[in-house]
């Protein structure tokens, strides 16, 4: 396994739970440390289409609450990294519009969502302010407030860590701190790892879940996988608890981090990303501000955190997921929404390569259409 954000440590924790497979978990850094750790991390299938994408999300979500039965019995891994499924935090998604045209947009969103049988309601600012939110600053108490009650939030890192931790318990070995640079191949086969450090690793299967550098892991093995790059700005941010769930609006997208601690984003920042660094300062302090149009009670957030993610996003924008026919034994996990659908994908990758059973959730996103 080449990568241990949620993507990896997901497939490196069902292939080890089968016991059927010697399992390497390898990362050039900690596990979770990649973009896993600078995500906003809403699980969902809110925005998902074409209607092939949609359901695998929707399947994605689904696996978080599957997963959280599964493991929150409390475990040795559990105790290491906190009780139970810690790192998953249902209580749903309110989104409201800023203007006419995009509460046409949302109402036609709704429906659709509806019409797919996804969880969406509708409710009155007033309404929410009393029952859910009390801190969030809505234009009128007339409001309408879309409400996505059974999408959640998950902490990533931690997910991609106690996993990691249960392979482990499952036999399966690590390799922290060691960057693959090349996959030596025997006959089209993928047989040894070689790391900067000059070890080599024999391995008779590779999976690439390397995140945003997919491609030049596949490149390792002379497959092109085109991705498109696109980078995101997370604030963290020490203000109380303000927001109890996942708030999206025309400012700023808002969500809790952890006790005392709130996360912020919004797409128009991270429009404004450049490669330059020193603008990042200045857009973070813009986050705040939008932000605080939204939860007034931001006032004297203290900022404690700005990560910078780059998605890991073939030029498509869907997942790339499964077996290569023209490289025996080498399989691709990589996917923008990866928090949203690493278990599930886990899952699946972890079936299809023990068994060759390919779920019907993942054919239309195999990794041959993207041309050799
Ligand atoms: C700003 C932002 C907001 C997002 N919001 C959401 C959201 O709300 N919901 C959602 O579902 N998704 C969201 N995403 C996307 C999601 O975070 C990613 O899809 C997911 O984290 C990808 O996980 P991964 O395990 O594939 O990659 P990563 O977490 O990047 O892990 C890949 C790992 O591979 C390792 N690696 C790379 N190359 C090598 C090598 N040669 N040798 C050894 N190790 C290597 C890296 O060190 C890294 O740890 C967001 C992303 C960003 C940037």
């Amino acid at each position: 396994m080449i990568g241990a954000g949620v993507v990896g440590a997901s497939v490196a924790f069902r292939l080890a739970q089968t016991g059927e497979a010697r399992v390497f978990i390898i990362d050039r850094s900690s596990p979770g440390s990649g973009t896993t750790s600078a995500s906003f991390a809403w699980a969902n299938a809110n925005e998902k289409t074409p209607r092939e994408y949609f359901e695998l999300n929707r399947a994605g979500l689904e696996e978080h609450y599957l997963l959280r039965d599964e493991l929150s019995g409390g475990s040795e891994a559990d105790a290491r990294v906190g009780a139970g499924a810690s790192w998953f935090h249902p209580g749903g998604n309110l989104e409201w519009a800023g203007d006419a045209e995009s509460l046409e947009r949302l109402e036609r969103r709704v429906e659709r969502l509806r019409s797919w049988g996804y969880a969406a309601e509708w409710k009155k600012a007033s309404w929410v302010n009393e029952y859910l939110e009390p801190n969030v600053a809505f234009p009128s108490p007339e409001t309408p407030v879309a409400f996505f009650p059974e999408e959640a939030w998950v902490d990533a890192p931690r997910l991609a860590n106690s996993l990691v931790e249960r392979a482990r318990e499952d036999g399966a070995d690590t390799r922290f701190g060691a960057t693959v640079q090349e996959i030596e191949a025997a006959g089209g086969r993928g047989s040894a790892l070689r790391f900067d450090s000059g070890e080599s690793l024999p391995v008779d299967t590779v999976v690439n879940a390397a995140g945003p550098e997919a491609d030049r892991v596949a490149a390792l093995l002379g497959r092109p996988l085109p991705l498109k790059p696109s980078k995101g700005m997370i604030l963290r941010v020490a203000a109380g608890s303000p927001v109890g769930r996942l708030i999206h609006s025309q400012y700023a997208n808002l969500r809790p981090d952890g006790p005392g601690h709130i996360a912020i984003n919004h797409g128009s920042i991270d429009q404004e990303l450049g490669s330059k660094t020193e603008a990042e300062g200045h857009l973070s302090h813009k986050l705040l501000e939008h932000a605080r149009r939204v939860v007034p009670a931001l006032e004297s957030a203290k900022v404690k955190g700005i990560r910078i993610g780059v998605r890991p996003m073939p030029e498509d924008g869907l997942s790339s997921v499964g077996a290569v026919d023209t490289l025996p034994d080498y399989y691709e996990a990589v996917t923008h929404s990866g928090v949203t659908l690493g278990p599930l994908l886990g899952r699946l990758l972890a079936r299809e390569i023990l068994s060759g059973e390919v779920d019907k959730l993942i054919v239309p996103f195999r990794p041959d259409r993207f041309a050799r």
